[in-house]
């Protein structure tokens, strides 16, 4: 049977280089950055060229960058190391309605010790207002974090424009970039960015490796104690097979960002313009044109997404209905709910995510299936009588 991989924002294959790069780092040059001796120095060399590789994607120091185990953990010390260590001036935080739990979550935990925490709304397409945010800024405002790219429909936030009004107030702007990173241009100076969030296996990179960039001069508290890696800012011994990993696949990522957005940018818009012109009650989910060039998020009516999703399975096609990480749960996305869909709907949709790997025949293929798919689940459905 044929397999098509559509969730490439859950996760990613490993490149074939990277993987051996990764091999080459865990059984020959395997030593502990920190040891004097010439294992440990040449750990250290690969940690300070993954390092250099990371920032060249994002156009900064690479003091600036601080390696992590992914995304989770970045967005955590970013949001609960930056609120700490700013307390003094202000217990206020922003944040959007959209964010990935790695965000709400530490939010959260501050609004019970004590912080005040604003979730901006977003419109029917998925987009935070530049307007919403600036009304929302208090003169205790420490912090704002708002996605750059949302993991569920894709949507592009114009963080620039964000993080420029946070500059200008002197406001820390933190940005969680795991699902744009490698795939759309940043340049953490010209955005004015303070933090940002990055994860490696979205990038074709290994699993458990993330990265926090913090720009020279932002002031945050480390969430753990007992070591003075990462300049004590992230203690325990490095990853280092990952790191030097997750390097190789961030500056791969970059060399063929432009030439793969064009690419998968045709293939998405053949797939949304396939769904919506042939099967009746579907919609876009997220904005047609501020949009990922691998993300596609339709709502099929009258249908369950966790059927449509077992019936795509079995035709060896992998997709998902809504972030991995939630899903299993049977609540509804916060994030389609939050662009105004009814329960209902927001439950019977399919999210596809387009990677390096996909081809035309893969859209074919899906082309071919889920109409069929559709038309036997809807056929079963006591909710659909047209
Ligand atoms: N933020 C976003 C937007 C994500 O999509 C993910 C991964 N689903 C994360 C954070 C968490 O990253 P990681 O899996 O590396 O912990």
């Amino acid at each position: 049977m044929r397999k098509v991989y559509l969730d490439h924002s859950a996760t990613t294959p490993v490149r074939k280089e990277v993987a051996d790069l990764v091999v080459e780092y865990m059984l020959d040059k395997f030593g502990n950055p920190s040891s004097v001796h010439s294992f440990g120095r040449e750990a250290k060399k690969a940690l300070d060229e993954a390092r250099e590789r990371i920032a060249n994607l994002i156009g900064a120091d690479f003091k600036e960058i601080y390696f992590t185990s992914g995304g989770t953990e970045s967005d955590n010390i970013a949001i609960l190391g930056a609120a700490h260590a700013n307390s003094k001036k202000g217990k206020h935080i922003i944040t959007s309605a959209i964010e990935h739990h790695a965000v709400t979550d530490p939010c959260k935990h501050l609004e019970q010790q004590g912080f005040e925490v604003t979730y901006l709304p977003v419109d029917d397409q998925g987009i935070v207002s530049i307007e919403d945010l600036e009304k929302a800024i208090k003169p205790e405002t420490i912090l704002i974090s708002i996605m750059h790219v949302n993991n569920e429909i894709g949507t592009i936030q114009d963080i620039g424009a964000m993080a420029k009004l946070a500059r200008d107030k002197g406001i820390i702007f933190h940005t969680d970039a795991v699902q744009s990173l490698g795939k759309i241009p940043i340049d953490v100076k010209e955005l004015n960015i303070d933090m940002l969030t990055g994860s490696s296996h979205k990038i074709y990179g290994p699993k458990g490796v993330g990265v926090l960039y913090v720009r020279k001069g932002v002031n945050f508290e480390s969430i753990m104690y007992g070591g003075a890696q990462e300049r004590k800012k992230r203690p325990g011994t490095e990853n280092l097979s990952g790191i030097a990993g997750f390097g190789l696949a961030a500056e791969l990522a970059g060399r063929e960002m432009e030439k793969e957005n064009e690419r998968q940018r045709v293939l998405r818009d053949k797939l949304i313009k396939g769904i919506l012109e042939n099967i009746p009650y579907t919609r876009l989910n997220g904005h047609p044109e501020k949009r990922i060039a691998s993300n596609v998020n339709v709502s099929v009516e009258f249908i369950e997404g966790e059927s449509l999703l077992l019936s795509l399975d079995m035709k060896g096609i992998a997709a998902s209905s809504g972030s991995a990480c939630t899903s299993g749960s049977l609540d509804p996305s916060h994030v389609l709910l939050a662009t105004g869909l009814s329960h209902e709907i927001a439950h019977g949709s399919l999210r596809m995510t387009l990677g390096r790997e996909n081809t035309e025949a893969d859209i074919d293929y899906v082309l071919e299936v889920l109409p069929q798919i559709v038309d036997r689940l809807r056929a079963m459905s006591p909710i659909y009588n047209k």
